[in-house]
């Protein structure tokens, strides 16, 4: 099955099915969300809608009225998991005791395949006709722990008690919090929302329930209602995009920044079907966020990064920020420019020229929310392909990446592969700082040792290099010995 990013499924991690459950409370408009524990590697300290991972023990037989066997797992799997974690059971046909629904959460903490045998024994089965599955979110390919998740929207009457169980669990805290409440919250940098909390959040705070529940169900931009972006931060979403860049890479993250005025940056998608896609899933996005495109920005105009700049440009009528070398742009960059978006506070894109992948290499720093958007300045994981002739140059490079490395961002978004949180992104590029000079000296030592020719520089300085990456390889070496003013036959 292809997405609409056309992603190669196999290029990442195998993701794991998944499903949660949306608990919504309509009279106080408000939602059960779990809050992660801290120590959690993936989404730690983050609110979520409780879910987990279908066991091979979710069969689905206690689910009624769902013909479709994977969905009736996946009910199975939505409801053990929110009663693991809050000690809701969305069960009927029988009176359990709370004493017993204690003793089964307790129980299930330690074998999750009692779940179904505890309900067929009390007489219990889930009603799977209130179960509403809207959409699927897969975890981007360049995570390295990646969920395939059904959520279902379930419709509660009350706002039922919950409660996280035991100390130092996964979950730490159980909390309804009304939509317009939570994303105001997240605002303000008080909480963090995953992803497909934000959206259903925003959805159902914008629109009337019987609109957000279609949107939901059917939203624009999407086939098959799977989405595999991420919104890591209020007012942040990356959008990787199938783009015929270099490998190991299989795509470019675009990056939408923003309230109400919004830039985009790096929009390299050049499949006219992705293209459409992609074009409708810009326009739900802005439509939810009240607000336009504000302006187009490029960090540099290699294809990867550039291919949709001008139609894009054309469609929003706004302009194409990029280096004074660019074709594409419509407005030239100048180093330390500004660029400012509407918003409370204001969000103010500095512009900062890095030259030496390509001459015309900016980078962009989100001073608001302290979002480094570094192009190919650096990628994570791999490291950038210098390449002279393609405008590359080492020293210039060298510099650029000493200058953005005394910043210090909370989030560093590379255009390719995974964001960096926090400190991760500064040592990032220090890492590759100290890569390259490791190979500089390398090449230092080959030519002390008297390697003449390029083939044998290139055999001696990257004998740890594999063959298939020579032709790159090849480039890197050329811009090193161009940076050292070394010319060799
Ligand atoms: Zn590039």
């Amino acid at each position: 099955m292809t997405s609409w990013l056309n992603y190669e499924r196999d290029a990442g991690v195998a993701p794991r099915k998944a499903a949660a459950v949306i608990l919504f409370e309509q009279t106080t408009s408000s939602v059960l969300l779990v809050q992660r524990n801290t120590s959690l590697a993936f989404m730690g300290g983050h609110h979520a809608f409780p879910g987990g991972g279908i066991s091979h023990a979710d069969t689905g037989r206690c689910v009624r009225a769902v013909d479709d066997g994977e969905l009736a797992r996946a009910v199975t799997a939505a409801v053990r998991e929110l009663f693991e974690e809050t000690g809701v059971l969305l069960a009927t046909g029988a009176e359990v005791t709370e004493q017993q629904q204690a003793a089964w959460r307790a129980e299930l903490l330690q074998q999750p395949e009692v779940f179904e045998v505890r309900l067929d024994e009390a007489g219990l089965h889930i009603p799977g006709d209130r179960f509403v599955p809207v959409s699927r979110w897969v975890t981007p390919t360049f995570a390295p722990k990646r969920f395939d998740t059904q959520y279902f929207l379930y419709r509660s009457e009350t706002l039922q008690p919950a409660s996280p169980i035991g100390d130092d669990g996964e979950i730490t805290d159980t909390t309804w919090l009304n939509v317009c409440e939570a994303l105001d919250l997240r605002a303000k940098d008080s909480i963090q929302l995953s992803t497909p909390v934000a959206f259903v959040l925003r959805r159902l705070a914008m629109l009337p329930l019987h609109e957000a529940l279609e949107r939901l169900q059917h939203t624009p931009g999407f086939s098959e209602l799977i989405f595999e972006y991420i919104e890591p931060e209020h007012g942040i979403h990356i959008v990787p995009l199938v783009s015929k860049t270099l490998p190991p890479a299989n795509h470019t993250n675009c990056v939408l920044v923003g309230e109400t005025e919004l830039a985009i940056i790096d929009p390299g998608i050049d499949d006219t079907v992705a293209w459409k896609r992609f074009e409708r899933h810009l326009d739900e996005i802005l439509e939810m966020a009240g607000g336009d495109l504000y302006a187009i920005l490029l960090t540099h105009d290699h294809f990867d990064h550039s291919a949709a700049a001008h139609r894009l440009g054309r469609r929003y009528n706004v302009p194409v920020y990029a280096h004074a070398s660019c074709r594409e742009k419509d407005i030239s960059l100048v180093h330390d420019a500004c660029i400012e978006l509407a918003g409370t506070p204001p969000w103010r894109i500095r512009c900062i020229h890095t030259p030496g992948h390509h001459p015309g290499h900016f980078t962009f720093y989100e001073k608001t929310t302290d979002t480094l958007m570094c192009g190919d300045l650096i990628a994570n994981p791999g490291t950038v392909v210098i390449d002279p002739e393609c405008g590359g140059d080492m020293n210039a490079y060298m510099r650029s990446l000493e200058r953005i490395a005394t910043l210090t961002p909370r989030m560093t978004i590379p255009a390719h592969g995974a964001p960096l949180m926090g400190h991760a992104g500064p040592a990032h590029i220090q890492h590759t700082i100290a890569h390259r000079r490791m190979r500089a000296a390398r090449i230092r030592t080959a030519l002390e040792q008297g390697a003449r020719t390029f083939e044998s520089l290139l055999e001696i300085a990257y004998d740890d290099t594999p063959r298939s990456m020579y032709p790159w390889a090849r480039r890197q070496l050329q811009a090193h010995l161009n940076a050292m003013n070394i010319a060799v036959s």
